[in-house]
């Protein structure tokens, strides 16, 4: 009987643990299904879904030349692998786990169904070096604060990626009616914003490794000073590719070697702050929608955002959204604030889908603290807009920068962006890139006095503390 390997955030063939043990077992067929039916799973934003359009016409070559067919089916997913695995009269399902709730949720009652049905189903680590359950506190609970979290976790010894699996494992029998990946209208029409991303990247297991190599060779060398430096190339540039699972952390943690610079030890920790990122995530399901410390529940907003707009998240593409939001928000969002960082920053998430950390950094903690802005309208933002948009990552780092989070930045540490763009921009050139007409009178003013607000956000931050 064949078996079905169904792929889920780890599109891609090398080190891919289940499609190798599926493989070993016999003829295997492939699976994807777009699930935004299950309760509880969000929605993909628009360049997200630019992103997994491209990446699954990626894995369906990749996957031809082992001779293994890819099912694209759309719907809820327990719904659908049922009715696949019937249909095909698979003897086996096989996939790499997944640690959000809702999708841990669909996971286990398939599970239960395949035991009950008979079929045998064997799940595997493989986004993650580790298993948040596994690694505890010495008090068994979860890890709070990054550093002693990560020198738990790096003191391991990873396994070695694995190869891609030979060829000639296909099924080769009937296969079940399967949706066409243009049905699902992934891409944007009217308007078409993708250029910009589709001039940036190119997404795919194979650009990814491309990446890697050449981050590699010409780039982390440098790291530990570059990184920090949007006007270079001075970082990898893989988040997409992890976050898709094009590239597995342990292809990236091995290309680093085993003799580690200092840049390369400081590379190691940032794919550390992505484990810590989804260690949070697991123990906090509404990490997204719920503030770590609950003491900001109380942090008095000028603009509350998501719970007077309800979820802009709706996943039908890049949208100006939030209507009733101020107008501060929108020219936050398109990069018309006044303040050149936030700015360049903003302009360049819309047009290419990414943005750089250092900049991410200012431009939240400008909407957090210089414009009162709840960061959870923010994070829905980035969650639409960029392509490495992540469940656990884009939220974990919010609440980090908001000061709400698991080992966050103190509220009071709030960033200026001329001052930072003065140290990390020093000859001007990644706002000259963005901002054109910076230096112009066609530039924006500043929409509010850094002065003032920061004054403001210490208040309002005391009188949270004060309130009991
Ligand atoms: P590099 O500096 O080359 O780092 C290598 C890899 O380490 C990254 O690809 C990423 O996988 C991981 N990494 C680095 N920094 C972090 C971090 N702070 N948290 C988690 N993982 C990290 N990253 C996402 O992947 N998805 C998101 O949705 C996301 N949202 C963010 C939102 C905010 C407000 C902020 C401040 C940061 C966010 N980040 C997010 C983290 C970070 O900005 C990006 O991972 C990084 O900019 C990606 O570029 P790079 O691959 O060149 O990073």
């Amino acid at each position: 009987k064949p078996s079905i390997v169904w792929f889920r955030d780890d599109l891609r063939v090398a080190d891919n643990p289940a499609l190798r043990a599926a493989v070993d077992d016999g003829a295997a067929v492939a699976l994807y299904v777009l699930d935004e039916e299950s309760p509880g799973i969000r929605p993909h934003g628009g360049a997200a879904r630019w992103w997994l359009h491209h990446s699954l016409t990626r894995l369906r070559e990749d996957l031809d030349k082992l001779g293994v067919p890819l099912l694209l089916r759309r719907g809820p997913a327990a719904d659908v692998v049922q009715k696949t695995t019937t249909a095909i009269g698979a003897g086996g399902l096989y996939w790499n786990r997944r640690y959000g709730s809702a999708e841990r949720t669909v996971d286990a009652g398939i599970k239960a169904w395949a035991g009950e049905a008979g079929l045998h189903v064997s799940s595997f680590q493989a986004s993650l070096l580790h298993e948040p359950w596994e690694v505890t506190t010495k008090t068994g609970g979860q890890y709070k604060v990054f550093t002693p979290f990560w020198r738990t976790i790096s003191a391991q010894d990873f396994r070695e990626p694995l190869a891609v699996p030979e060829a000639g494992h296909g099924f080769s029998g009937k296969l079940p009616a399967y949706d066409q990946l243009e049905s699902w209208h992934l891409l944007p029409t009217k308007p078409d914003w993708s250029g910009g991303l589709a001039e940036m990247w190119t997404p795919g297991a194979e650009a990814g490794h491309k990446r890697l190599a050449r981050f590699v060779a010409n780039g982390l060398s440098n790291y530990s000073e570059g990184r920090n430096r949007p006007d270079t190339d001075g970082s990898s540039c893989l988040s997409p590719y992890l976050r898709w699972g094009e590239l597995s952390p342990f292809e990236v943690w091995h290309a680093l070697g085993s003799k580690r610079s200092e840049s390369a030890s400081i590379y190691a920790s940032e794919l550390g702050w992505r484990e810590f990122c989804w260690h949070q995530y697991f123990h906090n399901p509404d990490l997204a929608t719920a503030n770590l410390r609950p003491e900001f529940d109380r942090f008095p907003w000028a603009w509350p955002g998501s719970r007077n707009t309800g979820s802009d998240s709706s996943g039908n593409g890049k949208h100006p959204g939030h209507e009733s939001a101020p107008e501060e928000f929108r020219a936050w969002q398109q990069g018309r604030t006044g303040f050149p960082m936030v700015d360049a920053g903003q302009r360049q998430l819309w047009h290419t889908g990414w943005m750089h950390n250092r900049v991410r950094m200012v431009a939240a903690s400008f909407l957090v603290k210089n414009l009162g802005i709840h960061w959870q309208l923010g994070e829905q933002w980035f969650w639409d807009t960029l392509v490495d948009a992540d469940p656990a990552s884009n939220p974990a780092n919010w609440q980090w920068v908001a000061g709400s989070g698991a080992d966050a930045s103190p509220f009071f540490r709030i960033f200026n962006p001329e001052a930072q763009r003065v140290k990390f921009d020093p000859q001007g050139k990644y706002i000259a890139h963005w901002i054109p007409e910076f230096g112009t009178p066609e530039y924006a003013e500043e929409i509010v006095d850094l002065k003032t607000t920061r004054a403001e956000a210490l208040e309002a931050y005391k009188e949270m503390r004060e309130v009991h």
